[in-house]
């Protein structure tokens, strides 16, 4: 019998190769005419289009975005947005740039119309983060869910072969944890069926011809879905134990991920029925944990944590680390099960469902 509560994030979303020129007329319709456009140093071109685009919608640029969003660029942003009255915000880049135009909308309440270039899905959640002397404090709030998201595949095309498989994957790691979330509905998980097969589909493409466009505007569309179902629902094991193996071991983001997914899915999808059959479908194999393990590494992902950097010392401090709170999960979260997938992700062990 089904029972479920689902409420809709209120954001239009324009989807297709060029859509990033029209981004004037967006801007148009919001009624914004004092932009601040945000960007990372590597993407200052990309801003700086972005201000032409603009004309006299654009305020200024700044072009400093940075990886978890540390305070101090947050707070150098904010004071330039107040300076020069902005109105609005364009951001323009990966999970960075649109991490922190929301982190200045955390406090000034301005629309945010978000532009992104990877897959990491940080456009479709109410999801902030902030960095304050080494630590990430994350919060949930609706005032920094973009009003607006331009999903234009052709930014995609310069998105280098490996980091598009990474960032693909962390997008699959949405979608997968959003089909077995304590507040999961039937129209998320339709997405996420569709958002992680579309990826799994295009990625192999792409990484043949990164400028294979119909495979970067596949993956792209996936992208979107498997964004949207993290914004909808309350993420477990997976992206907890990411957080902290992000935070505290400072392993890079989307490696992370893709690398920790499999252990994971072998461990929850044995207590998550429905999970494990949308997985099969999407995956198109009985064990969507060996296919994803071998689908990534075989796209050239890393196959460990311990290419990350990431030690057998560590093991112990992570599992307590990932024990500490309490959280809802298909399985319970014990320190053994833990300990297993994070020694097992240590030295890439083959894995499969039911290993653990
Ligand atoms: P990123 O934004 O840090 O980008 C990585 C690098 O790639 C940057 O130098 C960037 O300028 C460059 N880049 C991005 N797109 C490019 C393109 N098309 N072509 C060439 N270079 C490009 O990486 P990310 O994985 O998108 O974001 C990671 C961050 O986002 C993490 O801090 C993570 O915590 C956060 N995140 C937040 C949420 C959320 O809901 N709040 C969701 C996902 C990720």
């Amino acid at each position: 019998m089904r029972n479920f509560s689902y409420e809709a994030l209120p954001m239009k979303v324009d989807f297709g190769f060029g859509k990033f020129q029209t981004v004037s007329e967006e801007l148009e319709r919001l009624n914004i005419k004092r932009a601040l456009v945000l960007s990372t140093p590597p993407q200052e071109d990309l801003a700086r289009e972005a201000e032409k685009l603009l004309g006299d919608g654009c305020a200024g640029v700044f072009a400093e975005a940075e990886m978890h969003v540390p305070i101090e660029s947050a707070r150098k942003a904010r004071k330039l947005a107040e300076d020069l009255g902005v109105d609005g915000y364009v951001a323009a880049g990966g999970g960075s740039t649109i991490g922190l135009g929301k982190a200045i909308a955390l406090e000034s309440e301005k629309p945010i119309i978000a532009i992104p270039t990877t897959y990491a899905g940080s456009e479709m959640t109410p999801v902030w983060g902030i960095t304050d002397d080494g630590v990430k404090t994350t919060g949930k709030d609706p005032r920094v869910l973009p009003v607006s998201v331009i999903y234009d595949p052709e930014l995609t095309l310069s998105l280098p072969t490996d980091m598009s498989v990474v960032s693909g994957y962390n997008a699959i790691a949405h979608a997968a944890e959003a089909l077995y979330a304590p507040d999961k509905s039937p129209i998320i998980s339709l997405m996420a069926e569709e958002g992680a097969r579309a990826l799994l589909k295009s990625l192999p493409s792409i990484v043949a011809d990164g400028t294979n466009r119909a495979a970067r505007s596949e993956a792209f569309y996936g992208s979107w879905l498997c964004g949207a179902t993290l914004g909808a629902t309350t993420m477990s094991l997976h992206h907890k134990l990411c957080h902290t193996l992000g935070g505290t071991f400072n392993l890079s983001h989307a490696e992370t991920h893709t690398v920790v997914l499999p252990y994971v899915l072998a461990y929850n999808l044995v207590d998550a029925p429905d999970a494990l059959e949308a997985l099969r479908r999407a995956t198109g194999s009985e064990d969507p944990a060996a296919f994803i393990q071998k689908s990534s590494v075989d796209a050239g992902a890393p196959a460990k944590l311990a290419s990350l950097g990431f030690r057998n010392d560590d093991v112990e401090l992570a599992v307590e680390m990932a024990t500490k709170n309490p959280y809802k999960n298909p399985r319970p979260v014990t320190k053994d099960a833990i300990s297993r997938i994070v020694k097992d992700a240590l030295n890439g062990e083959d894995v499969y469902v039911g290993k653990y």
